[in-house]
């Protein structure tokens, strides 16, 4: 039985700049917290600046410009200019609203690499129902416009129980794109999919016969166009390695400066995280309590703290584990070593219900009014 060890800290290889909580989408599986609307100020551009610098100079590679809809931020240009002139690989992670011909234009320029951009459904009713707008036409605009300048085109999809039975289609329309690369990626709980869980949860029929269809396609297509299909870690028993390990290589910075171990620790109660307007990015690396708290594995709890797998998956998540047994230092209960792992079967059970009893629930959108009524 190997006893619990820390290690040392390497950079981070990963800056994800959350430029703005802002977006004219509703999407109900938002990963944005759900108490955005309360969140402070957006950073301004000289901060961006300084906070993308000592990113690069701390030996980060990439750099992925995300939101909220960073297109609403009149300075993206000016900021991926400065991120590829540091020597950054430079993202943008887009729902596409927003991205004009002029906008592309000038993003090319700026010397951007890469454009992923997001799609709902192959159907224009589902799209649209989704995200509470009318978009998709202007999605599909959007991918002609990365196609004719050259980008390598790459879609993402979340995947759950409304849009599982039209994977063919969604593959179908990637194909007709010309994607190069699609990502199927199925819902994860947290944040606003976490309100909305019980009427997202796919039943584990609907994921093996999507799986399925990936399958038949990858086999089909073969290099045309990569397809990723990530299973959504309740029908697992063993957690996903969330963010390769906690303070490992993903830094993010949320819209007021806060810096972000993984997309959803704020939400874990009393940890304490940096704001990069008052400290500088490598003493939140390297000497802040909130990014020490959960490196290595001292910190682990039975049953991870003497289980061989702990180094492959870190204990799992820890805010699923906190969202669901209360304690983020417990294993997360996607393991069936957890004593809570009954409440993920349980939760995966409520998706077999007869879809009219899970229907009765309304959706709940990403929108300010329903951040304002609802918290983390
Ligand atoms: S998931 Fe939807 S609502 Fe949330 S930031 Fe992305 S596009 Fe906007
Ligand atoms: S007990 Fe902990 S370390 Fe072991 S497999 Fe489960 S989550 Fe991973």
């Amino acid at each position: 039985m190997d006893s619990p060890r820390s290690t040392p800290t390497s950079p981070p290889l990963w800056l994800l700049a959350e430029l703005t909580y802002r977006c004219p989408l509703h999407c109900a599986f938002c990963y944005n917290p759900v108490d955005f609307a309360r969140h402070g100020a957006e950073l301004d551009t000289g901060a961006w600046r300084r906070v993308i610098g000592e990113a690069r100079q701390m030996g980060a590679a990439q750099i992925g410009f995300s939101g909220g809809e960073p297109l609403l931020r009149d300075d993206l240009e000016t900021l991926v200019a400065h991120a590829r002139g540091l020597g950054f690989y430079t993202n943008l992670i887009t729902s596409g609203i927003g991205l004009t011909e002029t906008r592309i234009g000038d993003l090319k320029r700026a010397g951007l690499d890469h454009i992923q951009l997001s799609f709902q459904d192959s159907t224009r009713e589902l799209n649209d129902f989704l995200t509470s707008t009318r978009t998709f036409e202007r999605k599909q605009r959007v991918a002609s416009l990365i196609k004719a300048h050259d980008y390598p085109m790459v879609l993402n999809c979340v995947l759950h129980r409304y849009n599982l039975p039209h994977v063919a289609q969604i593959i179908e329309m990637a194909l007709e794109m010309g994607a190069e690369y699609l990502e199927l990626a199925n819902t994860q709980y947290y944040g606003w999919a976490m309100l909305n869980r019980a009427q997202l949860m796919p039943t584990a029929e609907q994921l093996r016969e999507a799986e399925d269809v990936v399958n038949r396609y990858r086999e089909r297509i073969g290099a045309r166009c990569r397809i990723l299909f990530v299973v959504p870690d309740y029908f697992e028993t063993r957690p996903k390695a969330c963010m390769n390990g906690w303070g490992s290589v993903f830094l993010g910075v949320a819209p007021d400066g806060t810096a972000l171990p993984c997309h959803a620790a704020r939400s874990l109660p009393g940890l304490e995280l940096p704001n990069v307007r008052d400290t500088s990015l490598a003493d939140i690396w390297y000497r802040s309590s909130g990014f020490d708290a959960y490196r290595g594995d001292a910190w682990m709890r039975e049953p991870c703290r003497t289980c061989g797998e702990r180094e492959s998956d870190h204990g799992g998540c820890r805010c699923q584990a906190y969202l669901l047994t209360g304690d983020a230092a417990a294993a997360d209960p996607v393991c069936s070593k957890s004593d809570h792992h009954g409440k993920i079967e349980q939760a995966v059970q409520f998706a077999r219900m007869p879809s009219r009893e899970v229907s009765a629930q309304p959706l709940i959108f990403r929108s300010r009014e329903n951040s304002l009524r609802f918290d983390d």
